[in-house]
């Protein structure tokens, strides 16, 4: 049976006339909570961009020492997309304190270098959050770098527990809960294609 929508109640514009005003912002947003699909919804969403035609760069402040399923699927979008992970064999927490805030500050001088470049529509800043929370880099530098993104360019930021002065400046902020995950329930451990 067809749907009938009552016009009465159902406002959701039909036509192009119905929207008054057309906006269009870059969304700072952050993927946080301690539930699986953080990194995952983010990179829903370069998916989506690289669809519309949009250039994307990508940071990520954890993952390097082996290469994930979405790397190898980048590979495929050639220049569209621009990828950095911290070198090979760096673990965090190394007992040296100095070494990580180190690491950290080259890696969000990555980040700094593609917002400032204005190239990219979509930025992904996976794990950011982590390096905050460990305070490997202030948080107060953090913001004032988004603050000089192009306006037009999203950016997304993840990782658990977001620190409060970023999920007050950012626009949308989503938090995943765990109900279940089969590490905590059976002992299975990470699998390729659904973890990484
Ligand atoms: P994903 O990359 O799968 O979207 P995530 O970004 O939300 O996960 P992270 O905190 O980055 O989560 O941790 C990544 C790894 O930890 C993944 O292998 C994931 O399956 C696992 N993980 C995520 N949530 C949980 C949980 N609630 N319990 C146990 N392991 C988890
Ligand atoms: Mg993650």
């Amino acid at each position: 049976m067809p749907v009938r929508h009552d016009s009465s109640e159902d406002k959701a514009p039909r036509t192009h006339e119905d929207i008054p005003e057309r906006v269009t912002k870059g969304l700072v947003i952050v993927n946080t909570g301690d539930g699986k699909g953080k990194t995952t919804a983010a990179f829903g969403v370069v998916f989506r961009a690289l669809g519309r035609g949009y250039k994307v760069g990508i940071v990520q402040f954890m993952k390097g020492k082996w290469v994930t399923g979405e790397v190898k699927a980048l590979e495929r979008f050639g220049d569209q997309v621009e990828h950095f992970a911290l070198g090979d064999g760096f673990t965090w927490q190394t007992q040296n304190l100095e070494q990580d805030k180190a690491t950290a500050r080259r890696a969000w001088e990555k980040c700094l270098e593609l917002i400032r470049a204005k190239k990219h529509r979509l930025l992904f800043f996976d794990e950011l959050n982590y390096v905050l929370k460990y305070e490997f880099l202030s948080v107060a530098d953090v913001l004032a770098g988004l603050k000089e993104k192009d306006p037009k360019t999203h950016v997304i930021i993840t990782g658990r527990d977001a620190h409060p002065d970023l999920i007050a400046m950012a626009d949308l902020v989503t938090e995943m809960k765990s109900i279940k995950h089969p590490y905590d329930t059976q002992r299975i451990k990470a699998q390729p294609g659904i973890d990484y």
